[in-house]
């Protein structure tokens, strides 16, 4: 469904100039869980930005859905953006608008349904992440893990191909992750969503993922089902599942240590 090619990306210019992606190559199967796990500063959203047309690559390719969306100009990205939808870290959802109007932007923006129509459609979607009868209420009186649940719905308005999500799980209690993986889960195997899931909660991505692409400082050090991760006798794989503060990755690093060290890489 989606295949990265040789994708390289810079930030800055001259001697500020940093390397994040260098020669990055990846496949999402249609159909299956992928997710990217990485420390902060691994580059999962730079990765992220660029698979839904935020960042434009130095060089390279990303195929969706057999189109490069590379060269292309926001006519030809927005037709490609309606087979996708994006499930935001922080939910993004309006707080003046109720959740019925805040799963209905998409269908508003994006379609010439009339409103009946789109009534029955946001119904249809809440009751997909069980929360129907939440319509009138505002985000302000939800919990994390029901907002979460509902910029789901509004990500799923449009019956997307793909679904990308922006830690999933960040800030929620042990019990709505369940929740949350869970519907990642149906919604993949029930409706053949192609789902690309950046976190940082190992346990989670163990669960629901068909694959695991895991990254330190832009490159893939390992890619594999679940099992294989957990078979792997790389120190490096070993530590970021368990995850283990003494190894070879030094989780205590900052970002901008990452950018240091990575400009010292471009460097030489
Ligand atoms: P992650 O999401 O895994 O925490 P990011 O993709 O956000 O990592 O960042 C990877 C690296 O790219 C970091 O070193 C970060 O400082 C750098 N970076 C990301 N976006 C920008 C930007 N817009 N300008 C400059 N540097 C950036
Ligand atoms: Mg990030």
């Amino acid at each position: 469904m989606i295949q990265i090619r040789h994708l390289y990306k810079s930030f800055g210019e001259g001697d500020k100039k940093t390397v994040v992606l260098e020669d990055f190559n990846a496949d999402f199967e249609r159909g299956k869980i992928t997710s990217i796990i990485g420390g902060s500063g691994s580059g999962k959203s730079t990765i992220l930005k660029h698979l839904i047309g935020a960042y434009k690559p130095d060089s390279g390719q990303i195929i969706i859905d057999g189109e490069d969306i590379t060269k292309m100009n926001a006519e030809g990205m927005n037709r490609v953006r309606k087979k996708f939808g994006i499930m935001f870290q922080s939910g993004a959802l309006f707080n003046s608008l109720t959740v019925e109007e805040n799963v209905a932007l998409p269908l508003r923006e994006h379609t010439d349904l009339n409103e009946s129509t789109i009534r029955i459609m946001v119904k249809m979607k809440l009751e997909m992440v069980g929360l129907r009868g939440a319509e009138h209420l505002k985000p302000a009186q939800l919990s994390g893990g029901m907002i979460k649940r509902i910029a789901l719905a509004r990500a799923i308005g449009l019956d997307p191909k793909i679904v990308f999500y922006d830690e999933p799980s960040a800030g929620l209690d042990p019990i709505s992750i369940g929740v949350i993986d869970k519907l990642i889960m149906d919604l993949s195997r029930k409706m053949w969503i192609t789902s690309v899931v950046v976190t940082h909660e190992i346990p989670s991505a163990m669960r629901i993922s068909d694959k695991i692409i895991m990254l330190f400082k832009g490159k893939i050090i390992a890619q594999g089902s679940p099992q294989e991760l957990n078979n792997s006798s790389d120190p490096r794989v070993i530590q970021f599942i368990k995850g283990d503060p003494d190894g070879p990755i030094p989780f205590s690093k900052s970002q901008k240590d990452y950018g240091e060290e990575l400009k010292e890489m471009s460097a030489n």
